[in-house]
């Protein structure tokens, strides 16, 4: 007996249900303004090329958003109902290969979802932004050139590393904090 072909099963999803999942998850006292967390919220018609995700605009902060606004669904290629069975396959615990096999999508693509959505669907913080100077936490040094003390002098020898230290010291990480306009 011949196996049946594989059913294609993002094709059987109802984009108007994932988008009332997300907003179910997200919003599940009601929906509320992520710029200024004001929940006189009104809504503002549909994107324009998803019919079902539905924009907002805050009363308080007069700020603009839509369902997917500030989450790791928002912006990438995939269609929302690929996330959607991915967070399904994970809670099935499937392993990335095996959700890549169900979505016909590559292991590296599966990874790098279930990554950011291991992360939570909303991101919470914004990004950090970095300046003066930064520290990166690990540095890989060749210990040793034995054999090659033309190579150690060009590297600078100890003395370098010595410095290194020392501005090491120095170094730290500075987080800016975004003004709050509310
Ligand atoms: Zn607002």
């Amino acid at each position: 007996m011949a196996a049946p072909d594989l059913v294609n099963i993002s094709g059987l999803m109802d984009d108007a249900k994932c988008f009332a999942f997300v907003r179910q998850h997200r919003w599940p006292e009601g929906v509320c303004c992520p710029g200024c967390g004001s929940s006189a919220v009104i809504r503002d018609g549909c994107d324009d090329t998803q019919p079902h995700r539905q924009r907002y605009r805050c009363k308080a902060c007069a700020g603009r958003f839509d369902d997917l606004t500030g989450t790791v669904l928002a912006g990438h290629h995939q269609p929302l109902r690929v996330w959607v069975l991915c967070l399904y396959f994970m809670g099935l615990n499937l392993s990335n290969r095996q959700i890549a096999g169900e979505l016909g999508l590559t292991v590296s693509d599966v990874q790098a979802m279930t990554e950011q959505l291991r992360a939570g669907l909303v991101a919470k913080t914004p990004a950090v932004k970095l300046q003066d100077e930064v520290e990166i936490d690990e540095v890989y040094v060749v210990a040793g050139h034995k054999g090659q003390p033309k190579e150690v002098a060009k590297r600078g020898g100890s003395g370098a590393a010595a410095s290194w230290q020392a501005r090491r010291a120095e170094a730290r990480w500075r987080r800016t904090s975004h003004p709050s306009s509310a």
